[in-house]
């Protein structure tokens, strides 16, 4: 399990897509709210539309969904 790099506590389960980089929900959840929008890692500003589920790619990725296909 890879840890948050700013609380050490929570595992990475949330990215920033505009640059890469992951941490925890609860670290993205509070720079937003505090209009602190800039990256930990590198400082780079962000906003919601940038925060994806660190785990929502590989599984729609991999969806062979022909279900839709009528
Ligand atoms: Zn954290
Ligand atoms: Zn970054």
């Amino acid at each position: 399990m890879v840890k948050c790099p700013l609380c050490k506590n929570s595992n990475k389960d949330t990215v920033i897509t505009k640059c890469g980089h992951a941490f925890c929900r609860d670290c993205i959840d509070s720079r937003l709210s505090l209009r602190e929008r800039k990256c930990p890692g590198c400082s780079q500003v962000f906003d919601k539309s940038y925060v994806k589920d660190l785990w929502l790619d590989s599984q729609s990725s991999t969806g062979h969904n022909h279900a839709l296909h009528t």
